[in-house]
């Protein structure tokens, strides 16, 4: 079964979207034709910064931290 495409590249990293979808990092809207990366957690906008590596502990209250790299501490 070939997997739909759903991005044309435009650099090594950066892709645009063939359809609307959602950030995996900031869970927000991207509409077709916006600059996206491929992450391991899915598409997402290239402006959005790179999400932290799973299992990334905060310094400060050693908890682990959310996919866009923010704390509640
Ligand atoms: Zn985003
Ligand atoms: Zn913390």
């Amino acid at each position: 079964m070939a997997a739909q495409i759903t991005a044309e590249p435009v650099t090594a990293r950066t892709f645009l979207a063939m359809h609307s979808g959602t950030c995996s990092i900031c869970e927000e809207r991207y509409a077709a034709e916006t600059p996206i990366i491929s992450t391991p957690y899915g598409w997402a906008h290239d402006v959005c910064p790179e999400p932290k590596p799973l299992g990334a502990v905060c310094a400060g209250c050693f908890t682990e931290i959310a996919l866009n790299g923010e704390c509640l501490c």
